[in-house]
C-alpha cells in the first residue's frame, strides 16, 4: 500500500436536497440510553426524575440486566410534586441523601429529566450543583435529559457524554479520545487496531470510572463511533479538541476509512496502516458476502428513529447491494455524517424529521423489500405485508468494526430471509 485508504471527493447525497418534515413522530425517549450507559460507567448513577411510566419503561427495557448491581433508579414525582403542592427540590435533596448514604461506591450522579420533570420546569442543573457542593469531593452530580419531548432515544447518550466534558480536566497531551459507548469487546478490538499501528495515548469517552485518568485539551484529537454525538461534539470543540471526520466504523468500508482518518492524524505509516489491517478487513469481507447473498438487490427504506441510518445505508448499499428508497434521520448533522453521505450514491429520498402519517404513505407506495423502523411502526407495517427492522436493536447489538461487520449485515438479512420464507408457505 502506497497510501492510505481515501475519501471520494464528489459523487454522493451530501448536497442532495434533504426533504425536511416537521409533524408527528414516532420514537422512543432518551431514557433508553441509560440502559446501555449503565454498564459502561461502573461507579456511575442514573437516578431519573419521572414519573411511574418513565419507571416502567427503565424496568421493562432493562429487563436482562436483572441480576445486575443497579445502577438506576426512579424518583418518582407524585401527583403533589406535579401540582406544585410541594417542593421538589426539597423531595430530590432527601432522596439523593439516602441513595448516597446506602450506596457508597457510586462516584458519578446523574440528575436525568423526564417528560413530567420538564414540563414542570424542575431545575435540575440547579439541583446537580447544589449537590455537588454537598457531596464533593466524593461523589461529582451531573444533570442531563432523557425527556421523550421533541427528542429521539438516542439523544439520552449524548447528552450524558455532553454534561460531562464541561467538567473534565483540562490537559496539554496531545492523545486521541474514542467517543461513545461501546460494548467492551468493540471498544477493545477497536483500540487493540490503533494500537498496534503505534497510536496512542487513546482515552475513551465515557471513562469506565470517575477518577480515570481522563482530561482534555487542545492537542486532544477525538473520533465518534456513534453518529448521534452531535452535542457531545459541540461540547469538546468548545473545549479545544479537534474532530477527525470519517465515515462511521460500520463494514469493511467504514472501519477501514475510519482508521485511516486516524492513521492518517497520527502518520502512520501505509504500509504498516495494511499489515495491521489487512486480516480483519478479509475476514470482514467474507462475514458480509455470506450475509449479504440475502440482501443483494433488494430495497430499503428508513424511517427516522437511531440516528443510524445515514452510515447504515452506505454500508448496506455499498457493502450490501441493496438499494435505498429513503433515508430519514431524525437530524442531519453534515459535521458528523458528512463523509458517509459523500459516500452514499445519489438516488434515495434523504429526509430529516417525521411527518409519520405522510412518510408511512411513501413507504406503502413504495413496498421495500425491508423497512427500518421504531417498535410502534413495526407492527402496522408488518400487517400491510412489509418486513421490519427495529432500529432500537442496532443499538442494542454490537456491530462496529471488522469482528461484528458480518452479524450487521446479519441483523438485515433475517428480516428478508423469514418474509421469504413466509411467503413461500402462504403459497404452498
Ligand atoms: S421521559 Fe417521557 S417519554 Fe420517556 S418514559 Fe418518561 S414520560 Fe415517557
Amino acid at each position: 500500500m502506497t497510501e492510505l485508504p481515501r475519501l471520494p471527493t464528489s459523487g454522493g447525497c451530501r448536497e442532495t436536497p434533504i426533504l425536511k418534515q416537521r409533524g408527528q413522530r414516532e420514537v422512543f425517549c432518551g431514557l433508553t440510553g441509560i440502559i446501555w450507559l449503565h454498564r459502561k460507567m461502573q461507579d456511575a448513577f442514573f437516578l431519573v426524575i419521572g414519573s411511574r411510566t418513565c419507571a416502567h419503561l427503565l424496568q421493562s427495557a432493562a429487563g436482562v440486566m436483572i441480576f445486575a448491581e443497579p445502577r438506576f433508579g426512579t424518583a418518582i414525582l407524585e401527583e403533589t410534586d406535579l401540582a406544585g403542592l410541594a417542593d421538589a427540590q426539597d423531595e430530590l435533596d432527601k432522596v439523593v441523601d439516602e441513595l448516597l448514604t446506602r450506596r457508597p461506591d457510586i462516584k458519578q450522579l446523574f440528575l436525568v429529566g423526564s417528560c413530567p420533570s420538564e414540563v414542570i420546569k424542575l431545575d435540575l442543573a440547579k439541583a446537580a450543583e447544589r449537590m455537588t457542593q454537598r457531596h464533593a469531593p466524593s461523589v461529582r452530580v451531573l444533570n442531563f435529559s432523557g425527556s421523550g419531548i421533541e427528542t429521539t432515544f438516542t439523544q439520552g447518550e449524548d447528552a450524558c457524554l455532553a454534561s460531562m466534558v464541561p467538567v473534565l480536566p483540562e490537559t496539554d497531551d496531545r492523545q486521541l479520545l474514542l467517543v461513545g459507548a461501546l460494548p467492551d469487546v468493540v471498544e477493545e478490538q477497536a483500540i487493540g487496531l490503533l494500537e498496534a499501528m503505534g497510536i496512542g495515548p487513546i482515552k475513551v469517552l465515557p471513562a469506565p470510572r470517575a477518577d480515570a485518568d481522563l482530561g482534555v485539551g487542545k492537542n486532544t484529537v477525538y473520533a465518534l463511533t456513534q453518529p448521534f454525538l452531535g452535542d457531545t461534539h459541540d461540547a469538546l470543540t468548545r473545549r479545544g479538541a479537534r474532530h477527525l471526520p470519517a465515515p462511521f466504523p460500520f463494514g469493511e468500508e467504514g472501519t477501514t476509512q475510519w482508521l485511516a482518518a486516524i492513521a492518517s492524524e497520527f502518520g502512520v505509516a501505509p504500509d504498516l496502516f495494511e499489515q495491521v489491517t489487512a486480516a480483519p478487513r478479509a475476514r470482514a469481507r467474507k462475514a458480509i458476502a455470506q450475509a449479504a447473498e440475502a440482501l443483494n438487490g433488494k430495497s430499503i427504506f428508513f424511517f427516522p428513529d437511531s440516528q443510524l441510518e445515514i452510515p447504515l445505508a452506505r454500508f448496506l448499499t455499498r457493502e450490501c447491494g441493496m438499494e435505498a428508497i429513503e433515508v430519514g434521520a431524525p437530524f442531519i448533522h453534515k459535521g458528523l455524517v458528512g463523509p458517509d453521505l459523500d459516500l452514499l450514491a445519489t438516488g434515495p429520498t434523504i429526509s430529516e424529521g417525521q411527518d409519520v402519517d405522510l412518510q408511512l404513505d411513501r413507504a406503502k407506495a413504495a413496498k421495500p423489500d425491508l423497512t427500518v423502523c421504531g417498535l410502534g411502526l413495526a407492527n402496522p407495517l408488518e400487517a400491510e405485508g412489509l418486513a421490519t427492522k427495529w432500529a432500537i436493536e442496532l443499538v442494542f447489538t454490537p456491530v462496529h468494526f471488522y469482528e461484528q461487520a458480518g452479524d450487521l449485515a446479519g441483523l438485515f438479512s433475517r428480516p428478508i430471509r423469514r418474509a421469504a420464507l413466509l411467503k413461500l408457505e402462504a403459497a404452498e
